[in-house]
């Protein structure tokens, strides 16, 4: 893997398209991303495809189409990326803060030049859920009119992939600035999952986390631990952590956590 090639850092761009409704726009994505290099797609449950509408919008990107994944869900279309960003024209409440895509840019090439990421969109109807926002660790808007901020998904889809392209052709990404000393390979996006569901099993055995009054908790914890960009060696202390508090201590009556009766 060479981290300052920017046609190899390109091909590390995963576009994800959440949910599409018009066949139509999953040919525009792969138009756009292929004028710029791109051609990793995937599709979250399309409501139709492969479709002809699709092949002739793609025009000269058919390969890009051809090559498409189709899956069921966000979290399989993450799967082997280390970093995914969401695109949405709305604020949320929770998720990560919102960042501009030419401001965002830089620091996805960076993680690009060590491993997969992804481009999160959603469908033409309703974008994006809060649930999938929540499972990225970036959210990026492209700045518009205050009075009319929603584009085209494959409009939204050309200007991400442009920006990444100016960006990675004018200056390739500095090698180092993501790494720091004692550094890992970053986690993926299973093994981070993997982490939430266990400390979500280990908060509820506690009584921490009421599950039939879970307020706002795991979105905040994805929050601070999708700032901290958790690496494989994080992610064995804190799961080593959360099992370690699951056995029970010798001598103790009842498991971890468990009130003694
Ligand atoms: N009606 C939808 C928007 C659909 S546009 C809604 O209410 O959210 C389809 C997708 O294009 C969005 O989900 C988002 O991923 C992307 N998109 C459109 N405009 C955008 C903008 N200004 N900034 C970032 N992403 C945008």
């Amino acid at each position: 893997m060479n981290p300052t090639n920017p046609i190899e850092t390109l091909g590390r761009v995963r576009v994800v398209l959440c949910n599409t409704s018009h066949p139509g726009n999953i040919g525009a994505a792969a138009r756009a991303m292929k004028t710029m290099g791109l051609t990793r797609l995937t599709l979250v449950n399309p409501k139709q495809f492969p479709d002809p509408e699709a092949t002739a919008r793609a025009s000269g990107a058919a390969d890009v189409l051809e090559n498409a994944r189709v899956v069921a869900g966000l979290d399989e279309a993450l799967e082997g990326t280390i970093l995914a960003a969401a695109l949405s024209a709305r604020q949320r409440d929770l998720g990560p803060i919102p960042q501009s895509a030419r401001q965002a840019v830089p620091e996805l090439l960076q993680w690009a030049g060590q491993g997969e990421i992804a481009l999160v969109f959603g469908g033409e109807t309703s974008g994006l859920t809060n649930a999938e926002v929540e499972r990225c660790q970036r959210l990026v808007t492209i700045p518009v009119n205050p009075e009319y901020s929603s584009l085209n998904l494959g409009a939204a889809v050309q200007v991400l992939c442009y920006e990444l392209r100016q960006a990675a052709f004018a200056d390739a990404p500095p090698v180092s600035s993501v790494a720091t000393p004692f550094a890992t390979p970053p986690a993926s996006h299973e093994e981070v999952e993997g982490f939430y569901a266990h400390l979500e099993r280990l908060m509820t055995a506690t009584g921490f986390l009421n599950p039939n009054s879970p307020r706002r908790l795991m979105p905040k914890l994805r929050r601070l631990f999708g700032r901290a960009s958790l690496e494989k060696d994080e992610i064995n202390i804190l799961r080593g952590i959360i099992a370690a508090a699951e056995t029970p201590l010798p001598g103790a009556k009842g498991r971890a956590g468990e009130p003694e009766r």
